[in-house]
């Protein structure tokens, strides 16, 4: 079938939600895809940081095979022999005494949201249904209805009410403005330690750290939303350790899969997650054996591989070269790690436009708020590979599409 007939059928029976490059994959190996023609494309999207650890590693792919051939799912209602390593192993890696397991970063946020509210009664002694969490304009936490009801995307949330109360926003990067939201119902400050989905906006130095302070002073959970930004993508394992910087709660997603399977987490110390009672919470597929041997095997090759170094070096590289494209249509380049984004002059014209001239020159980059352009490459890429995409990037993005 030609890419025309694929786009056709999606078109007509497919809702839609989403407005994707007319690219057709079907197949990919470490941090390349090839579309239905043969053409081959380097991925430097890494479907949001899901992809970490490349397309279909081999060591991730041996250990969905092997755990697929013996037991997929139990549901919670029985224990499995795979749940309880992966449990201890992400204590080992994060140092968090408890986690909980999930399958969509959606979920695992809500899962965030329900720990930190009951944490707010019955540890906190906040009176019933008061609860206040603040979060941050533009922040990305996900999709369902709560989750949204704190956005402050108009598209995201505007025929979709009634929505969910209990949140405050306050603009990003500005501590004093989490002071003055504070009060004496506050339970938790939601933030992502960079907003990936709100343009790769990183807040100024010393945000994180002061964000701990107010937390320690007030009482009040700190929640880290690093699906995108933790297990390697800015070069250390989490965002918030650039900043020394250490959560109450830390959630989790994406990348701990390795691309394979949805699985999400939410850690913390028993003091919080410790709070869940049975039958309070749960999901029919979280924790099963299939996702939690993948998840295992997908942790396994982040230390192994030394990803989160490589990620530091080959980020560092990536970053001062985009900085150096000559030409007038760039404003700025910003990033960490290997999430870096490169924003646009308005007089450019529109982000996707180069995404789309990029694809065409074998490269797979998506613009995030009609300005910025993402370039988030799987964490195993090498130099050499960097050096083959860089002179593309450099003419495209200096030519006006
Ligand atoms: C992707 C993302 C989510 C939502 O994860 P889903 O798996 O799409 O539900 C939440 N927070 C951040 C920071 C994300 O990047």
């Amino acid at each position: 079938m030609r890419s025309i007939e694929y786009i056709e059928l999606a078109d007509k029976y497919g809702a839609h939600n989403y407005k994707p490059l007319d690219v057709i994959l079907t197949k990919g190996e470490g941090v390349w895809v090839y579309d239905v023609d043969g053409k081959k494309y380097l991925d430097c999207l890494s479907s949001y940081s899901a992809l970490n650890q490349g397309h279909v590693h081999p060591k991730i792919l041996a250990a969905l095979i092997e755990q697929a051939k013996k037991l997929t799912l139990t549901s919670r209602a029985f224990r499995n022999d795979q749940l309880p390593l992966l449990y201890k192993e992400l204590a080992d890696l994060s140092g968090y005494e408890m986690s909980i397991l999930m399958n969509s970063g959606s979920e695992a946020v809500e899962t965030s949201l329900k720990i930190a509210r009951k944490w707010a009664y019955c540890v906190k002694n906040i009176p019933l249904d008061k609860a206040e969490i603040i979060v941050a304009d533009g922040n990305f936490h996900g999709r369902t209805i709560t989750i949204i009801s704190f956005s402050s995307e108009r598209l995201y949330k505007e025929y979709f009410g009634p929505l969910t109360p209990g949140f405050i926003s306050v603009p990003y990067g500005n501590a004093d403005a989490i002071r003055r939201a504070i009060h004496k119902n506050t339970a938790g400050i939601l933030i992502e330690p960079i907003q990936g989905e709100g343009g790769v906006i990183i807040p100024p130095k010393g945000y994180l750290q002061e964000i701990r302070k107010i937390c320690d002073e007030h009482n009040i959970l700190f929640i880290a939303d690093e699906i995108q930004t933790g297990l390697g993508r800015t070069g250390k394992l989490f965002a918030c350790d650039h900043e020394g910087v250490r959560p109450d709660v830390m959630i989790l997603g994406k990348a701990l899969s390795g691309g394979f399977y949805p699985v999400s987490a939410v850690l913390s110390e028993k003091s919080v997650l410790g709070l869940f009672i049975p039958g309070e919470h749960g999901s029919t597929f979280g924790g099963n054996p299939l996702g939690v041997a993948v998840t295992r095997a997908a942790l396994r090759v982040i230390s192994e591989e030394n990803l989160i170094e490589n990620t530091a070096a080959q980020g560092m590289y990536l970053e001062e070269n985009l900085a150096e494209i000559p030409g007038n249509y760039i404003k700025e380049v910003r990033g960490k790690g290997l999430l870096i984004g490169v924003e646009m002059k308005p007089e450019a014209g529109e982000a996707r436009k180069y995404c789309e001239v990029l694809k065409d020159r074998g490269i797979l980059a998506k613009e995030t708020h009609e300005t910025t352009i993402r370039f988030a490459p799987p964490l195993i890429i090498d130099k050499q590979t960097i050096d083959w995409a860089l002179p593309i990037i450099r003419e495209v993005l200096s030519t006006k599409p």
